[in-house]
């Protein structure tokens, strides 16, 4: 029997590695059978399809590009030229955005080039005003930090951590919180909703350089219209960080005030969250910054990755098919499956519910920490994260939440009904957890563990992940 491609192509892949390092032939092969095996609940995580990670093993990646399309540091980049333009053209079509810039290594990466950027933009602005030069770049050192004091305002308004914003906003243990002075709006008590009166009423206060929307843990849509309104209103420049829901976007689940490719100045995202790409960062945005954002290598960047710059244009041609929309809307329909599921059996969900694809469970209801929770159910073969909730009594470490996130799941094929049973057994296991001696310790029967984790894998029997590789 002939094998089909996929399969001939991991498999020879893998004979090739054993010749020279078997143990890094067998871990990859472990770690496709131990994704098989679990129930992937992991909110920022998926499933790239066989061909965007083909696209990255291999030769592109000898290759240095430092500079843009047309116009690199080093000879001999025309075919990296290729896959850069394709991938940036397929990012500005899917998302409707005038420029695009796919050499971000990460979300973290992607964020620092628009920050440079927009700082540069700003410093240049005063450059202009005062008739100095005509870019930043031909400021002299002294010039640059003179005008960057005299720009004085280096403030950022973003979402608080246990609201669900993100380290790179402007804190502390990221250097956004050392670039920049940083202050956070948070979410209202009562509703777990974000209150635009009182991010409107912290911006004419605080006045930021930036106010930055965007989360890895808030399970619900941004209006991004008034957003825009609120820092156009302090003359702040609004970025979004759509590192989480991306693939949401791409699929035009979100869309008008809830788009925020249109009602941001500068837009970041990661390419393997929601968006199913390879591992990486991506920014967009208007004519204005454009220029600036080009500059992210050298300013924040080593030399681009052209493997993983060939593997986005990949994945954004396959976001661009119209199935694509299809998979973005079983994402949150999933999620809302799963949060009724769970709601019905008595877990209390942060902000009652979702409308993105990711669930907040407030594990205090069960009477555990977040770090319990997480553990027992791992224990019982179930991959979650614990995450803060918004006034968190438990901190940063132990927290009080347990994040799921529902597209790694959804591209497996699971659908609404077997989110219902994916709530069961995650509340059989939280209810019958119980508090150790300390936050996280707890106690859970081996034998319940056992049994759910056996469940867990005849759900996804159903649903074989890559069925098209085998391995042999
Ligand atoms: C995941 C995430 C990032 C960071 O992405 P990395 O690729 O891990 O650097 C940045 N911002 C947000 C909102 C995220 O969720």
């Amino acid at each position: 029997m002939s094998l089909n491609a996929e399969s001939t192509a991991f498999r020879s892949a893998l004979e090739v590695i054993r010749a020279v390092e078997p143990r890094v032939a067998d871990a990859i092969g472990a770690e496709l059978a131990d994704q098989r095996e679990s129930l992937k609940l992991i909110a920022s995580e998926n499933y790239a399809s066989p061909a965007t990670l083909l696209a990255m093993g291999n030769w592109f990646s000898d290759k240095y590009a430092e500079g843009t399309v047309g116009r690199r540091f080093y000879a001999g980049c025309q075919n990296v030229d290729t896959v850069e333009a394709l991938a940036a053209e397929h990012a500005r079509e899917l998302f409707g955005a005038a420029h695009a810039y796919v050499q971000p290594h990460s979300g973290i990466d992607a964020n620092l080039v628009a920050f440079w950027a927009i700082l540069a933009d700003r410093v240049e602005s005063l450059a202009l005003k005062k008739a100095q030069v005509r870019q930043v770049n031909d400021l002299t050192e002294a010039d640059w930090f003179a005008l960057r004091r005299e720009l004085g305002n280096q403030r950022m308004l973003g979402m608080s951590l246990d609201a669900g914003g993100h380290l790179t906003h402007g804190f502390r243990p990221n250097i956004s919180g050392k670039m920049f002075d940083q202050r956070s709006y948070g979410t209202d008590p009562a509703t777990g909703l974000i209150d635009y009166d009182k991010v409107a009423e912290a911006a004419r206060e605080f006045k930021p350089l930036i106010l930055v929307a965007g989360y890895s843990a808030y399970p619900r849509k941004v209006n991004f219209r008034i957003m825009r309104e609120i820092a156009d209103s302090v003359g702040a420049t609004f970025m979004v960080d759509m590192a989480h829901f991306a693939g949401l976007v791409a699929g035009k689940v979100f869309t008008g005030d809830f788009d925020p490719v249109p009602h941001a100045h500068i837009v970041t995202t990661t390419t393997h969250k929601s968006l199913r790409g390879p591992r990486g960062g991506m920014v967009l945005c208007g004519p204005e910054l454009a220029d600036q954002v080009d500059r992210g290598c050298p300013m924040v960047l080593g030399g681009p990755l052209p493997h993983v710059m060939a593997a986005k244009a990949v994945a954004l041609a396959e976001a661009r098919r119209p199935d694509f929309a299809g998979y973005a809307q079983r994402i949150v329909d999933n999620a809302q499956a799963l949060a009724e599921g769970l709601t019905r059996r008595s877990a209390k969900l942060v902000t009652g519910g979702t409308d993105n694809h990711l669930v907040l469970i407030d594990v205090t209801g069960y009477g555990l920490t977040g770090r319990q929770a997480e553990q027992a159910l791992l224990d019982s073969g179930i991959v979650t994260n614990r995450n803060a909730v918004p006034q968190d009594p438990n901190g940063a470490w132990y927290t009080s939440g347990i994040r799921i996130g529902t597209p790694a799941l959804t591209s497996r094929g699971l659908g609404t009904a077997e989110m219902d049973q994916t709530a069961e057994l995650i509340h059989t296991v939280l209810s019958q957890t119980t508090s150790g001696e300390s936050k996280a310790k707890y106690v859970l029967d081996p034998a319940l563990a056992d049994k759910v984790s056996k469940q867990a894998s005849e759900l996804l029997a159903g649903f074989p992940l890559y069925p098209a590789v085998d391995l042999g």
